[in-house]
């Protein structure tokens, strides 16, 4: 991939304008799309609406607020229905059910795992917890997701397949999975990783944290492979304070998850037997209670999304040094957060600057996860893309609220 596909129009027309310019441009075209009296205006607010309120006291009238509890059924029926899957098992967060499904999946100690540079810290740290290591891989500039073209040119490199295991040459450990991840809610080209994966013999986790509501062909991010994982942390799409879910169509692995998951508890009587050892991982009826009043109003959350994501499109089409990024063409996003892609490191620095200053919170790129020092000596790709993204790219304010009416303050005493 060349640089010129991270740039705007006509590669070859070199951006004339000044970064202070454009910045200031973009500014002004923030400005002329979100509500003038709302600011300041944050990167992601949670919309707490609907039912929230009735469902939670629900909780703190009969007492069930812990991790047991009609609630967190009916927020998994609500959240398999919504996704199209048979089963879904929701947990403590997004980090938790990575765990639980990377280690269900079969990671070992000792292992590799494919995973974007270009990611929240949670893929990554998932994989460590396993006692395996991440082998960062690069990312494409349209839909920020894995890259598939880079990626088998890698495994063509550095891999060697052994009846069905695939050997890193280079480390001698074994590659076992491969996490994509759907950055900002932008589906990653699955049917292209899933055909590599297929090939190279590798068991593929979506960590579909941020991309609840988005798809491709119809399919629900998350369904692609045999586990996904969710987030419904207070900045996601939807959110249960803090929360997570699993979602599978397959009966052995759902049960496996739930026994994982539920401190590998092997009875429902009142003697505490457990027949390894297990996680405490399960989400609480009163975060669930929340969840299902956000589940909800998915719909208009969605709705008001794909509408904000619409003006930001619109707004920087013409625009100079910079592009909106949008819903990759393989797939429909859920435009959990919008960003934009400077041509131009210092460009984006002075517009994130400006951006924060008039009180749009405004988010440079994920870092690479490769640049710290936790990962720093880990395996890797070449990660040009992932480098650049990073530099150049910025996250606008995202919420559903952003839509026409203004919000009040949120108060102590509602
Ligand atoms: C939010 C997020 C997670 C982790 O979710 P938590 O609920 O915060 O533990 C994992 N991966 C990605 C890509 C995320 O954005």
């Amino acid at each position: 991939m060349s640089d010129a596909s991270l740039g705007t129009g006509d590669p070859f027309t070199p951006t004339l304008a000044l970064p202070d310019t454009i910045a200031q441009d973009v500014l002004a075209r923030v400005d002329a799309i979100l509500p003038q009296a709302g600011g300041p205006h944050p990167l992601h607010a949670p919309e707490i609406d609907g039912n929230a309120w009735d469902y939670v006291k629900d909780c703190l009238d009969t007492g069930w607020v812990s991790s047991v509890g009609a609630w967190v059924d009916r927020f998994e029926d609500m959240l398999a229905d919504i996704t199209g899957a048979r089963h879904a098992i929701a947990t403590i967060n997004g980090t938790a059910a990575l765990h639980a499904a990377l280690l269900t999946a079969g990671v070992k100690s000792g292992d590799e795992v494919l995973v974007p540079s270009f990611t929240f810290v949670a893929t990554a740290n998932a994989i460590s917890y396993c006692g395996a290591s991440p082998n960062f891989v690069d990312c494409e500039a349209t839909g920020l997701g894995i890259d598939p073209i880079a990626l088998e040119e890698y495994l063509d490199r550095i891999g060697e397949v052994h009846g069905d295991i695939l050997i890193n040459r280079q480390t001698g450990a074994v590659i076992r999975a491969m996490v994509p991840v759907h950055c900002y809610g932008h589906p990653a080209d699955m049917r292209a990783l899933c055909e590599i994966a297929d090939r190279y013999h590798l068991i593929i986790v979506e960590d579909a944290a941020e991309s609840l509501g988005s798809t491709i062909g119809g399919m629900h991010m998350g369904r692609f492979e045999r586990i996904g994982a969710f987030s419904f942390n207070d900045n996601k799409t939807i959110t249960t304070g803090g929360g997570g879910a699993l979602i599978t169509d397959d009966d052995l692995l759902a049960r496996r998850l739930r026994h994982l998951t539920t401190t590998a508890r092997v009875n429902d009587g009142a003697d505490l037997v457990h027949d390894m050892i297990g996680y405490n991982y399960r989400l609480p009826n009163i975060n669930a209670a929340l969840g299902c009043a956000q589940l909800e109003t998915l719909d208009q959350k969605l709705a008001a999304k794909r509408d904000l994501a619409a003006r930001y499109r619109e707004t920087f089409a013409d625009a100079d040094g910079v592009r909106y990024v949008s819903s990759p063409p393989w797939g429909e996003s859920n435009n959990w957060l919008c960003g934009i892609l400077f041509d131009k490191a210092r460009t984006r620095d002075l517009a994130l600057t400006s951006l924060n200053a008039a009180g749009y919170q405004s988010r440079p790129f994920w870092a690479p996860l490769h640049s710290m020092k936790m990962y720093a000596d880990g395996p890797r790709a070449p990660l040009p893309i992932t480098d650049r993204l990073s530099a150049c790219g910025l996250t606008l304010p995202s919420g559903a609220g952003l839509k026409g009416e203004i919000k009040r303050q949120p108060s102590i005493d509602r």
